[in-house]
């Protein structure tokens, strides 16, 4: 038995599609066809292994358009967001694809034979999405995992879940067999909750709340199931006084707006060198207010609605706490929308300036000195990522190895790049997504010894 979920388009308020989502049956009956699709994909030869990837990888680049279509109507993703997440996906495939002829494991000199280790995939892994990217972070997950030999059941979020059933379709296409990587659209409560507790699953890759990573953590615990987590962030934007003040006023609205402040990277909290604080500031007013928030459809958009009426509420219940210093537009008319908002914060004590708000709002603190910044910084129960702008190379150093994050950058916002690794520190998560190692964590060390006799 199953029910139907209907997606909206955030932009309108409109109906875009039923989707039909699993229940606990058939969430099993997903795992089952994946346990048994397990032993002929590890068996397959790494360089078929590779091809199939490979060829997964140019069929989602002939879709890119199609794909960043749908994300746009589902997700109220800007069009330039959405092309750059599908086209990320098939980079990320592609990347991964050269990763089946090189688990590479070690020769370990040992008297009496030879001592060899082998990367062995874990079986099945259940991935879980939020619906903030649905599909970088699927592409993420499953790419690396089916590299490494292991079989896929993916949960998109129930309200995002149609780019990843194309991307399941798009895989079958590529000659995927059946049960190698599936789709599986149902509630957190039902589909996530089973892959968690459901033996045949050997690694569970969340990416979503702090609150509910430390539930799916706790009930892997139970059977020592592997886990991944990508959960909150409220990282820091650290502005010194030697920095090109311009530069960091222009580009600050876009570290934390994009995607309408729904992104775990989101630098939402800024924090200005005072001797620059006011200059700042009369910089950032123009840049937030030129911040193009139109109809993700319309190409210039930078800007788009968040995700659902219950997230505007959220995001609004911080507001509401604050005054809101300044602020750009948002459209007249139907959709999710909420104006990007600069709040400067009065104390480290404000909500605003703890928690992760999840939408298009940005505190802004001074500080005195680079001792007080990275304490700042740090005050933080979160350590995804941050940015410095210094053009003081010394500090840069100092200041990036003093700040408990797992994503810095320095005179830019960068955070991803599918070849290099992501993830965080303190309740940001655990483990590292992308980068060379991804394929390891999605495998065991295997150590054999061979005697000579
Ligand atoms: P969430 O509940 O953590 O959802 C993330 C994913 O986990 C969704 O696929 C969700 O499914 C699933 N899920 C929910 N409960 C589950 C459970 N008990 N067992 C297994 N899977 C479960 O996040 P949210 O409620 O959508 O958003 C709330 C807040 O979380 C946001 O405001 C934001 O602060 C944070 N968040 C962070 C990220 C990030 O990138 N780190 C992403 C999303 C949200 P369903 O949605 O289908 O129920
Ligand atoms: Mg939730």
């Amino acid at each position: 038995m199953s029910n139907t979920y209907t997606v909206v388009n955030p932009a309108t308020e409109q109906p875009v599609v039923d989707v039909d989502m699993a229940d606990i049956a058939a969430t099993d009956a997903a795992i089952e066809r994946a346990v048994e699709a397990f032993p002929s994909w590890r068996d397959l030869a790494p360089g078929e292994r590779a091809r199939l990837l490979r060829r997964f990888a140019a069929l989602v680049d002939e879709h890119v358009e199609e794909l960043a279509e749908l994300e746009v109507r589902n997700s109220g993703h800007t069009w330039g967001n959405a092309t750059w997440e599908a086209a990320n996906v098939r980079d990320v495939l592609n990347y991964y694809s050269a990763a089946p002829e090189r688990l590479i494991g070690h020769q370990i000199p040992v008297p009496g034979g030879i001592d060899v280790t082998f990367h062995e995939p874990l079986g099945v892994v259940g991935i879980i999405v939020p619906w903030n990217f649905p599909m970088p972070i699927a592409g993420w997950g499953f790419a690396p995992a089916l590299a490494a030999g292991n079989t896929v059941v993916l949960k998109p979020a129930e309200l995002t879940p149609l780019t990843a059933i194309r991307l399941g379709e798009l895989g079958r296409e590529a000659g995927l067999a059946e049960g190698v990587f599936s789709v599986i659209p149902g509630r957190g409560s039902i589909v996530g909750e089973r892959f968690v507790t459901h033996p045949a699953v050997r690694k569970v890759c969340f990416t979503g709340s702090t609150e509910v990573g430390k539930r799916i953590m706790a009930g892997c615990a139970d059977r020592v199931k592997r886990v991944t987590l990508e959960l909150g962030g409220k990282s820091a934007n650290i502005i010194f006084a030697d920095a090109d003040i311009a530069k960091a006023a222009a580009s600050a609205p876009y570290a934390v707006f994009d995607n309408a402040g729904q992104d775990c990277c989101a630098r939402s909290r800024i924090l200005v060198q005072r001797s620059v604080y006011d200059e700042f500031i009369s910089l950032l007013r123009p840049a937030v207010e030129g911040v193009k928030v139109l109809d993700p459809s319309d190409r210039s958009s930078e800007m788009g609605p968040l995700i659902s009426a219950g997230q505007r509420s959220t995001v609004q219940g911080f507001l509401d706490e604050v005054e809101v210093a300044f602020s750009g537009h948002k459209p007249d008319g139907p959709g999710f929308w909420v104006a990007p908002a600069v709040v400067l914060a009065e104390s480290t004590q404000q909500r605003i300036w703890r928690e992760e708000v999840f939408g298009p709002v940005v505190a802004v603190m001074p500080f005195d000195d680079e001792e007080e910044a990275i304490a700042l910084a740090n005050d933080s129960d979160f350590g995804l990522s941050g940015s410095i702008f210094t053009r003081d190379v010394g500090r840069a150093l100092r200041v990036s190895r003093g700040v408990e994050a797992g994503a810095l950058s320095v005179n830019s916002h960068s955070s991803v790049r599918y070849w290099t690794p992501f993830g965080g520190f303190k309740q940001s998560g655990i483990g590292r997504e992308l980068g060379p190692d991804a394929p390891h964590s999605f495998t065991d060390v295997k150590n054999v010894f061979i005697s000579n006799e």
